[in-house]
């Protein structure tokens, strides 16, 4: 089946009970035991929900993988792989990863005895140089926040591979519509399914998809049961329903963030857009072979700095200044403002998460608030 139809049908199936096509949700939080006192398919929702089971099914087939785990966010589908490291492991991650993801490898599990090494994923000698003898995992995340740069995942993966260790990649940003970790060499895809998966901005969810259901696999899932972070049957619910739209949703989110980083490249209050679709942009070429489309996220530098940049934003009308991405509502963040202090995000930028509005009232709305 071809990816639109993956999104539509995956996990789903006409309910038996009922005949409901729209699955119902299941808020049970335990399950009737066998006359016997066996375990029928689910026992206890922590372990197991008809709603979660579906998601992971699809998220599974939706990445080409082999297994999923669905938590109640991206941070805790991250914490998840981390946790199936083991104490004296040592990880390789991008110096530019999200934020969060970085406070978790450095200020939580390093005290652990979790170590890490960050580095610029776009350097490949840099990324050469930097496994150990202990090194269990080199951590991906591609394309970049703020600035949209473009990690080459299949010799990322390639060299973790030569170095012994599984390569994951956060694939957030470009959701599997547009990025296939699986078929460039990775073992691992992450995903804050709260971004595009998810789709409306009204639900907080996150998942982890391993190519193999092996032992590390099988580490994710006891960490998910027993530490018990699982995604909600609600949220379940919703993941799936945004799923249906999702490759229809990306096709517009890119065709909107394409004019918009055409219209801003030109603009003389414009100084620079970092926007992989751009030619100009370093990672062009690693974004054309590795991607589908460029994405639905850029960001742009106004001219002068912090002052004129935040007035930008406060001038917009449609485009609302809120944190987050991948809905259908335009949003625009001062990053810089909300990013810990030594990330080196310029004062001047504004990052777009580019909605699903007509892209004309979009540069509407911009042009009048840069004049
Ligand atoms: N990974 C990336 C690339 C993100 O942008 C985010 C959140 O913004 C996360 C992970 C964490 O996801 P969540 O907020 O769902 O915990």
């Amino acid at each position: 089946m071809r990816l639109e139809t993956v999104a539509v049908h995956a996990g789903r199936g006409v309910d038996a009970a009922t005949g409901a096509v729209t699955p119902p949700i299941h808020l049970s939080s335990t399950f009737e035991r066998a006359a016997d006192g066996g375990i029928k398919e689910y026992f206890y929702a922590r372990h197991g929900n008809p709603n979660r089971a579906a998601l992971e099914v699809c998220l599974a087939a939706l990445e080409a993988g082999a297994a999923a785990a669905a938590f109640a966010s991206g941070a805790a589908a991250t914490m998840s792989i981390l946790q199936a490291l083991a104490p004296g492991d040592h990880v390789v991650a991008p110096s530019d990863a999200y934020h969060g993801t970085t406070i978790l490898l450095r200020d939580i599990l390093g005290p652990w005895g979790l170590a890490a090494t960050f580095v610029d994923m776009t350097d490949l000698a840099e990324v050469e140089r930097a496994p150990r003898a202990n090194t269990a995992l080199v951590w991906v995340e591609t394309p970049s926040n703020p600035l949209l740069r473009v990690s080459d995942i299949a010799r990322i993966a390639a060299l973790a591979h030569a170095a012994g260790a599984r390569c994951a990649v956060d694939n957030t940003w470009a959701s599997p519509v547009l990025q296939r970790p699986f078929a460039l060499g990775a073992d691992l895809s992450l995903h804050s399914t709260t971004k595009y998966l998810g789709g409306h901005c009204d639900v907080l969810s996150g998942a982890v998809v391993t190519r193999e259901n092996d032992a590390l696999f099988q580490r994710i899932r006891n960490i998910q049961i027993q530490g018990g972070a699982v995604a909600p049957a609600f949220d379940c619910w919703l993941v799936m329903r945004g799923i249906r739209t999702l490759p229809y949703r990306v096709r517009g989110h890119c065709q909107n963030a394409r004019a918009l980083a055409a219209f801003l490249a030109h603009h003389p209050r414009v100084d620079a857009v970092h926007f992989p679709g751009l030619p100009t942009h370093p990672g062009h070429a690693v974004a054309a072979r590795q991607m589908a489309d460029f994405g639905g996220m850029l960001s742009f530098q106004v001219r002068g700095g912090r002052a004129e940049a935040l007035a930008v934003a406060a001038r917009l009308r449609i485009i609302t200044r809120a944190t987050s991405l991948g809905g259908p509502d335009t949003l625009i963040e001062h990053r810089a403002s909300i990013e810990p202090p030594g990330k080196g995000t310029p004062e001047n930028l504004l990052r777009l998460s580019v909605g699903l509005e007509h892209p004309d009232d979009l540069i509407e709305d911009l042009t009048r608030a840069l004049a």
